[in-house]
């Protein structure tokens, strides 16, 4: 029998979410001998990558497959599940109705610009070109639905982020789960931490996983017939590992991610000769605030609301200091270089924008104040060098330009005036890894050679090089679903290649 104990999912839903689906009953998929285990695909990892991985390979196999998706977690969804709904993409319905002008051409340069041209154009092509698919792809086959208005993020030239209802992953995962639920192929494992691969006696093909049941702590080896898909994320909670690459991210920096944001599964295919790239690309959040735990409430407000339609301040010297939508690393080493929390502030018409539009909700990471020489008061500014900083941003409002820093209005942009007025710490925290496995367009790992490693896929942020020095905004959720389909996908069609000895 099978080693597993199978449990229901709980998903990580936030109190505002409706309560996440149960599977009905997780059925013995996989056939079983004694310690080892035989399917068709194993998926390292149950966020974004993993799940859109299985969907995609459980439509290419036949019902009676095997599909297992392990995950070390006692709940699915990693990252992904907490991530804030949003989604870029070219040419959708909502870039349409608003006349927005966009083309694959202009994504990548906005991308390429960020990651310093670091960014392996082939991967973000593909990327891109897939995002109106994928996009409908969620909406059709998963039912997803998005938010009417496309909104601007820092870095990108021209508003093409869809955000979810709730402007939650949880939006993304929840059908993706019940999806999973819906296939006869597909099992998923929790509690089950991925501990190394199994490799053919040459040492050059992947032939499957060896996991660790978290409770019983007894070891299973799962041969794959056809392939493993690593989605296992990145490594932003992973100290050790994330200040080895980049010794500035210590213990002393807070992270954004969940505590199993870690390095094994990278580790592992490190070891069994995977190409790495760019590592040491480790991403800081600038919307964070050092007021509360995590990701926190302050992104939804600042990302919203406080960046695009108001200023980030220092406290200090009570005057503006960088482009509010300039991109994460510009905005991030910026707040770190003053060497204390910078302030972001916005007026009641501009906070209406929230992504979280209960404000209440939001304090008392997000302060109202009657006037701004209240929040002054509150923070130790100047009242006469913050109304003269207001000022001069209001007058870029009034000409559409802002002279001193470049920041891009939008069309509905509105002068900071109206109160109540409202005020957030901010401070980076570790967010996003762009480093990792190097992949090429069909989602195969690279050996260092730069040759498939066969019957190796990787999907999501445990895969490197398409972000390049810094990720834009929303493009994450689209990376995961695009590759995390193409990784199921390839791996599905793969010739079966292990022969399973007799019982
Ligand atoms: C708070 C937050 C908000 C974000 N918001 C956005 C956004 O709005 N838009 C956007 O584009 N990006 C956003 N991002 C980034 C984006 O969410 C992530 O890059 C993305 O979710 C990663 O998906 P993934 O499937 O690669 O990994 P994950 O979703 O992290 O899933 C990986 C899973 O693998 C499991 N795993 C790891 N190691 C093992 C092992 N050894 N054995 C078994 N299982 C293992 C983990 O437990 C985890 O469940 C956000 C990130 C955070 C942290």
């Amino acid at each position: 029998m099978t080693p597993f104990k199978c449990l229901l999912p709980v998903l990580l839903a936030t109190s505002s979410h409706p309560p996440p689906p149960k599977l009905h009953s997780v059925s013995e998929v996989a056939v079983s001998t004694g310690s080892r285990v035989v399917c068709d695909v194993a998926v390292v990892g149950s966020g974004f990558a993993g799940l859109s991985a299985a969907i995609e390979a459980s439509s290419q196999l036949p019902d009676n497959a095997k599909i297992l998706i392990v995950e070390k977690n006692h709940v699915v969804g990693g990252n992904s599940v907490m991530n804030a709904g949003q989604i870029a993409c070219v040419g959708s319905e909502a870039q349409q109705l608003a006349n927005i002008e966009d083309s694959v051409e202009l994504m990548m340069e906005d991308m390429l610009k960020a990651g310093v041209d670091l960014n392996h154009p082939h991967l973000l092509r593909k990327m891109i070109e897939e995002s109106n698919n994928v996009v409908k792809w969620t909406e059709q086959e998963l039912g997803i639905e998005y938010r009417e208005r496309v909104t601007q993020m820092g870095g990108h030239s021209v508003p093409r982020t869809l955000s979810t209802l709730n402007a939650s992953g949880n939006d993304i995962v929840r059908p993706m789960l019940s999806a999973v639920q819906g296939k006869t192929n597909v099992e998923l494992l929790l509690d089950t931490s991925f501990q190394s691969f199994i490799m053919n006696d040459r040492g050059d093909r992947v032939q499957g996983i060896r996991v660790k049941n978290a409770k019983k702590g007894d070891e299973t080896e799962i041969l794959c017939k056809r392939g493993v898909v690593a989605a296992s994320g990145g490594f932003s909670a992973d100290v050790p590992f994330r200040s080895i690459q980049n010794p500035s991210f210590d213990e002393k920096v807070m992270s954004t991610n969940q505590p199993g944001a870690t390095a094994e599964v990278l580790k592992e295919a490190l070891r069994i000769g995977a190409m790495p790239v760019q590592l040491s690309r480790i991403q800081l959040g600038p919307w964070t605030s050092p007021d509360e735990h995590g990701f926190g409430k302050a992104p939804f407000f600042c990302l919203g609301a406080g960046f695009p339609y108001g200023i980030i301040v220092d406290p200090e010297t009570s005057k503006r200091f960088v482009n509010e939508l300039g991109n994460r690393f510009e905005r991030s080493m910026s707040i770190l270089k003053m060497g204390h929390p910078a302030v972001c502030i916005v007026d009641a018409e501009g906070a209406q924008h929230s992504l979280k539009p209960d404000l209440e909700e939001l304090e008392p990471t997000v302060k109202p104040f009657q006037s701004l020489e209240e929040l002054c008061e509150h923070y130790g500014m100047s009242p006469q060098v913050l109304a003269q900083t207001v000022k001069d941003y209001n007058d870029g409002v009034a000409t559409g330009k802002d002279e001193e820093f470049g920041k891009p209005f939008r069309d509905d942009i509105k002068p900071i005036e109206t109160a109540p007025f409202y005020g957030v710490r901010l401070w980076p925290k570790v967010h996003h890894t762009m480093g990792g496995l190097q992949i090429d367009e069909n989602a195969s790992v690279l050996n260092l050679d730069g040759n498939p490693i066969e019957g190796l896929y990787a999907a999501g942020e445990v895969a490197g090089g398409i972000h390049g020095g810094d990720r834009l905004g929303s493009c994450a959720t689209l990376d995961c679903l695009a590759f995390g389909r193409v990784a199921g996908r390839k791996a599905a069609c793969a010739t079966p290649s292990i022969v399973v000895p007799p019982e």
